[in-house]
């Protein structure tokens, strides 16, 4: 434990260290059937529980009713990319996309490569992705909104989710899934891949609402079809049973630990606070994200000089302070600070912060 460091990476990330102690101590032997949880059989009880358990958490957790399903799908979120135009719009169909960076953009190509009638409604790169945009007029006809809640790259986050006239919104979670209350009627869809904020990588968390499950063209391959992991309980072939182990600990650890998603939401809100607060008293620090739409989950910033900015990850990760440097397509250092992250680490980064500050402004 003491040769761990403070780990600020984007995903795979930090996982809470309760979860980690309790898959050591039961690696060997889970549950006791005498096996580890990578050796047990999906077709087992032992497996079922563990499932079960997340999907009764993951509803609980964000209150949703008996229309949505909790799917448990691979590909990563990249592959609900290609699998929402694919099983949600059929011939004559539209669907609206708000582009905020990366993975928006990513997004809308895999609905551009199918020929899907999608329409960009709004985007924020004219400023370089630094915001999120307001007021924007979405077509009432479209099947679907998608946005990308929290980006992972730039450092934005949507701080209220926009008015669609109704229209259900599918929203990239990926970096902020669990980290807030959220109304979920406006959501028809919600999908994270699980390494930033619930687990390991190899398992993407799809919530999909029943109006929506429905809609899939009867020409999609088996394995690229919603209703056949609702229906067969995300088990129709072998799932990544020890990622979706460890999303049932750290949703176990969320409700039972944190407290749930309000007590998670102000302690998201305190970490990220102290180290905005800080930054925007320096002079020598500077965030790069427009400020009323900063992320609690990501922060982003930038030093006085590239230089600089090297330093202060290489010094940093002397200090037991890793994951720093932002994202290669932006240069920049970034901080990112999910659920698991603890309070003290928040803390001290900005010792390290300010030490650096003291020596190098
Ligand atoms: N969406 C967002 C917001 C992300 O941050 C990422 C990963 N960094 C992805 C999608 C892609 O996820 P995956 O690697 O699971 O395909």
């Amino acid at each position: 434990k003491a040769d761990r460091i403070h780990n600020f990476n984007a995903g795979p990330a930090a996982l809470p260290l309760p979860v980690l102690e309790e898959i050591q101590e039961s690696f060997l032997n889970f549950a006791g059937s005498g096996m580890s949880i990578t050796e047990v059989s999906h077709r087992s009880k032992w497996f079922d529980d563990v499932i079960n358990d997340a999907v009764v958490r993951a509803k609980r957790i964000l209150k949703l009713d008996d229309r949505y399903h909790v799917l448990f799908v691979q590909g990563g979120a990249s592959m609900q990319f290609c699998m929402i135009p694919m099983n949600l719009l059929g011939a004559g169909d539209t669907a609206d996309y708000v582009n905020t960076g990366t993975w928006s953009t990513k997004a809308i190509k895999e609905a551009e490569i199918q020929g899907k009638a999608i329409r960009v409604v709004a985007s924020s790169e004219d400023r370089n992705f630094s915001y999120i945009p307001e007021g924007i007029a979405f077509n009432p006809n479209a099947v679907y909104a998608h946005i990308t809640s929290n980006n992972t790259i730039k450092g934005t986050q949507w701080a209220q989710f926009p008015d669609t006239s109704g229209v259900p919104i599918v929203s990239d979670m990926s970096s902020d899934i669990f980290s807030r209350p959220l109304d979920v009627e406006k959501f028809g869809m919600i999908y994270a891949g699980a390494q930033k904020n619930m687990g390991p990588a190899g398992v993407c968390m799809v919530i999909i609402r029943e109006d929506l499950l429905g809609r899939s063209p009867k020409d999609i391959p088996t394995m690229l079809r919603y209703s056949t992991f609702a229906e067969k309980n995300s088990m129709f072939n072998t799932p990544p049973c020890f990622s979706v182990y460890t999303v049932q600990l750290v949703l176990k650890w969320l409700e039972e630990t944190i407290g749930g998603l309000d007590k998670m939401a102000a302690l998201n809100r305190k970490k990220a606070d102290l180290l905005y607060d800080y930054m925007d008293q320096s002079e020598f620090y500077r965030g790069t994200a427009e400020k009323n739409s900063r992320s609690l989950m990501n922060v982003t910033f930038r030093l006085p000089s590239e230089d600089l900015e090297k330093t202060f990850v290489a010094e940093a990760l002397e200090n037991g302070l890793g994951g720093l440097k932002g994202h290669r397509s932006v240069g920049g250092c970034r901080a990112s600070i999910y659920n698991p992250t603890p309070l003290a680490s928040v803390e001290a980064l900005l010792d390290f912060m300010k030490t650096f500050e003291r020596k190098n402004g």
